[in-house]
């Protein structure tokens, strides 16, 4: 660290610009924003940066004198030339001003970082310089991350700072932070529900730190790759005490929780049974009910043939706190990766997600007549075992045999495999493609789109199309 970050108050402080042009400008907004009235002195002060700054600082049109430098806190030169700004830096420094000359960090006292301003929630990054590029990167990458809402959240904690402290000593008080910015009110807050939250909180305040409670957050991880979560999904799995998570679920995206998240595998193997449902429910219940931040994580998405629904009616049941947050469905995954348009115009007019799980040797109960239809794209998920019989009921309900298929095995990950040909050949493309991994079968005309060149950036060699 060369430099020691702080934060000013400059409200009843005198800040000092020298200079009228875009630089100028560009420094009296930063400090403006931070609730300063900026003395603005030039001779010829440009006509955007006087209009824009009538009313926000007091424009001196005349050239600077030492005598306005007098008390003030900090002082920008933002002039063109180079023995001009020294000079006044060295006037401001005499004056006992902070002093930061545009462009010229070995003149500086004080530089100014790449800010990110949510009200009272400010993040401030900073290469002294030295990789401006990097700082604007890292800068994106950080605002990525904040919730919208984040300045929001700081500011209603603020609200209770005091009236936490008063009530509670200060080991409770670090817990009580930290579930209530993992918790339900701090999720209520984010949504934009400040009533309720208020409502919230001063329940919670006045409750024994005893029953203080947990939060269940139902999340999609979408097909695979971990550049296809959402950044919340990224963001709760970073807060999450506790994981529970699918055998869809890939290890590149749980390495991105917290380190010490407790990770519960509760899938299943393809035929051995693993957690009943009704035990993966009560085991969320109970680390809730142990004031846990608990996140279910699902692949794709998680109410689509997932059992989200489900699980979201237990909690409710249960008087959980309990969200959701939507991932990008295996369909919708694969069809970006294989370049296939499930609703491309000059194909079909709908597209229809079906299961084609099927309890033993019956077959899938569907309508198929419906499902049938020309122009219908139907995307079969749990489908690779039943594919025959799916396949022999579609043609018997008026489907051509000709229809293209297209079995896509891992899409959207590194080992994709995409195999295409006929409806009525289906069974046979699925006995040589050896597809053991989850697979969808897409059918119909926009199967025959599907290919290797996925727009999901994978490596060539990493996309096989047989
Ligand atoms: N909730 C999940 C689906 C769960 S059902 C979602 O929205 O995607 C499990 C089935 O999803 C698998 O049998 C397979 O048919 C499909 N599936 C999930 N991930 C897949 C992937 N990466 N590639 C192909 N199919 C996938």
């Amino acid at each position: 660290m060369n430099r020691f970050p702080a934060f000013i108050d400059l409200n009843a402080r005198k800040t000092v610009i020298i200079g009228g042009g875009a630089a100028a400008l560009g420094k009296a907004r930063l400090v403006i924003a931070a609730g300063a009235e900026p003395l603005v002195i030039w001779p010829q002060i440009e006509a955007a940066t006087r209009n824009e700054l009538t009313e926000s600082a007091r424009l001196i049109e005349t050239a600077p004198v030492r005598a306005d430098l007098a008390g003030a806190a900090l002082v920008f030169v933002a002039v063109d030339d180079a023995a001009t700004a020294e000079r006044w830096a060295e006037a401001a420094r005499a004056a006992g001003a902070l002093v930061n000359v545009v462009d010229r960090p070995e003149l500086c006292d004080f530089t100014t970082p790449s800010i990110i301003d949510r009200g009272r929630l400010t993040v401030a990054v900073s290469s002294d310089g030295a990789a401006p590029v990097l700082v604007k990167k890292l800068r994106a990458d950080i605002e990525a991350l904040l919730p919208a809402n984040a300045g929001a959240l700081a500011e209603f904690a603020g609200r209770y700072r005091s009236a936490v402290k008063a009530k509670l000593d200060e080991a409770r008080r670090r817990g009580f932070w930290e579930a209530f910015f993992n918790g339900p009110i701090a999720a209520l807050v984010l949504q934009g529900d400040e009533r309720a939250a208020h409502e919230a909180m001063l329940e919670v305040i006045n409750r024994p730190q005893a029953e203080q409670e947990g939060v269940v957050h139902i999340v999609g991880a979408g097909p695979g790759d971990p550049d296809l979560l959402t950044i919340k999904a990224l963001r709760l799995l970073q807060n999450a005490d506790v994981i529970l998570y699918d055998r869809l679920v890939s290890d590149e995206i749980l390495s991105l929780a917290r380190r010490d998240a407790e990770r519960l595998y509760v899938g299943k193997a393809k035929a051995a049974h693993a957690v009943a449902q009704a035990d993966i429910e009560k085991t969320m219940i109970a680390l809730a009910r142990e004031g846990k931040n608990v996140v279910r994580l699902k692949g794709g998405d998680p109410f689509v043939f997932g059992r989200g629904g489900e699980e979201l009616d237990a909690m409710r049941a249960a008087g959980i706190a309990v969200f959701v947050t939507p991932g990008i469905t295996a369909a919708i995954g694969c069809a970006a990766a294989a370049g296939m348009a499930l609703t491309h115009r000059d194909h079909a007019q709908a597209v229809t997600f079906v299961t084609g799980h099927a309890k033993g040797d019956a077959e899938p109960d569907l309508d198929w007549a419906a499902l049938a239809a020309l122009k219908n794209t139907l995307v079969v998920y749990m489908g690779v075992t039943t594919a025959e019989k799916i396949s022999s009921q579609l043609i018997a309900h008026g489907r051509g045999p000709e229809t293209p298929v297209a079995i896509i095995e891992n899409g959207a990950r590194a080992n994709q495999k995409i195999i295409k040909g006929a409806l009525s050949d289906i069974g046979a493309l699925i006995e040589a493609g050896d597809i053991t991994g989850p697979a969808l079968l897409v059918i119909g005309e926009v199967a025959a789109l599907a290919d290797g060149e996925t727009l999901l950036g994978l490596a060539a060699e990493q996309r096989r199309v047989a």
